[in-house]
């Protein structure tokens, strides 16, 4: 593959004339279109591959854009599929245009995630198309490596209820092989296994079962918010001083209670304290709250995941009411949207760590473009895993392995740089959705 960073041009003998070749057949590819007309979207389709919805956007020359959403939202298909009116005989490569027409009929978690599929699969063809990788048509590289952080819940199979469980937790993440430098866990309402596992942890009702998840919510008792401070603490201390460690909390806490706890935390330094108020599927952000929250404690206070938009996050950053956000580029809208708030948030101070624990492996791309382009707000992004393992059979283009020593280097292929190989992907498919690579 064509690689013309001025390091490819720089490089000697058979990489420069395979860049130099790459390039002279991107420049053709221009020149048919200049005499040709506008490449047009002729079809798109979603498949279900693995539980990934998987969008696949067809065009009249040949090029195809991929994108994903996450892996906890298989009942997807028919809102993508909603959106191919409006896509079909447009210029996939006029992105923001597309994004005006449809950008307005989605909706917080879990319905942005149709839109922001979409919008990547955009720039994979607007990519392609330019022979650009997507960072280059977003402005162009800040960062040559981006860093991920790991989530506990794809790295491990242990459900923590312990101050043990947890130092052992945090110890198996941080030793696991991406050698990743941030690490995240799960306490309070985010983890109801771990309340559960003292009586009486709050008051309130339990609700059994994980959809809708984290319906847990309320007042803390003592045992229970010294519980999860022993847990912190236990996390902290196994983690060490070499790896930064977040928790998700919630959502569910009270103002007071959030407040006790940031500040019973404060002498373990956490990267942040995600979701104790409002997050994960509730569909609006409670800004006047976090702001509370947020003045009350050094700790760092964390939101964003189900926000879509970037007038979703307008209260939240023109308040400062958190430390840093979390959208998720399959939810927010898509990667420009993302970026477009990462500066707005870098404007008032606040940093930006995106979510992205089920985004797969089109989503890992998505987000190392995106994190090229962020401003140096830009903490870490949260790591997907391809689930099942077969997903790193079918798609091509990642580097292996993906996270070398805690971060991932910005690969330079046109598009997102990664696509499928059809005909392994082809074995994957489910009978309604056969057709999808034809
Ligand atoms: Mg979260």
């Amino acid at each position: 593959m064509g690689n013309w960073t001025r390091r490819g041009f720089v490089g000697a003998g058979l990489a420069a004339a395979t860049a130099l070749s790459a390039r002279a057949s991107q420049m053709m590819t221009a020149e048919r279109r200049a005499g040709g007309g506008a490449i047009k979207i002729t079809d798109l389709r979603c498949a279900i591959i693995g539980r990934n919805p998987t969008v696949r956007i067809v065009t009249d020359q040949g090029i195809s854009g991929y994108g994903q959403a996450e892996s906890a939202k298989p009942y997807l298909k028919p809102m993508v599929l909603f959106y191919r009116d409006y896509l079909i005989g447009e210029d996939p490569t006029d992105v923001n245009r597309i994004m005006l027409k449809i950008r307005r009929m989605g909706a917080m978690k879990p319905w942005g995630a149709a839109v922001s599929a979409i919008e990547i699969a955009l720039w994979d063809i607007a990519g392609q198309a330019a022979g650009l990788p997507v960072y280059k048509l977003l402005g162009g590289k800040i960062h040559d490596r981006v860093r991920p952080y790991g989530n506990s819940e794809n790295n491990s199979k242990m459900t923590p209820r312990t101050p043990q469980d947890y130092g052992e937790l945090a110890a198996e993440v941080k030793s696991a092989k991406e050698g990743f430098t941030l690490i995240k866990l799960p306490v309070g309402f985010h983890n109801d296994a771990m309340l559960n596992a003292i009586p009486d942890a709050w008051y309130g009702q339990h609700w059994t079962g994980r959809m809708p998840p984290y319906m847990d919510r309320g007042l803390l008792t003592q045992p229970g918010i010294d519980h999860v401070v022993a847990c912190v603490e236990a996390a902290k201390k196994a983690a060490g001083n070499e790896v930064g460690i977040a928790f998700d909390c919630g959502p569910g806490w009270t103002v007071k209670d959030a407040i006790r706890f940031a500040r019973a935390v404060e002498p373990y330094d956490v990267a942040w304290l995600e979701d104790l108020i409002t997050g994960d599927y509730e569909p609006y952000p409670n800004a006047q709250v976090f702001k509370e929250v947020t003045e009350s404690t050094s700790t760092r206070i964390h939101t964003g995941e189900e926000i879509y938009l970037r007038e979703n996050f307008k209260d939240l950053i023109e308040m400062q009411a958190v430390n840093v956000l979390g959208p998720d580029p399959e939810d927010v809208g898509g990667i420009a949207e993302l970026k477009w708030i990462a500066e707005y948030a870098h404007l008032h101070g606040i940093q930006v760590a995106p979510h992205g624990i089920f985004d797969g492996l089109f989503g890992v791309a998505a987000q190392v473009h995106l994190g090229a382009v962020c401003p140096q707000n830009y903490i870490a992004f949260e790591y997907a895993k391809g689930q099942p393992e077969w997903w790193y059979d079918i798609v091509e283009g990642l580097p292996d392995p993906v996270v070398k020593n805690g971060f991932i280097d910005v690969w330079d292929k046109p598009g997102l740089g990664v696509t499928f190989n059809v005909a392994a992907a082809k074995t994957h498919l489910n009978d309604e959705d056969r057709g999808f690579f034809d």
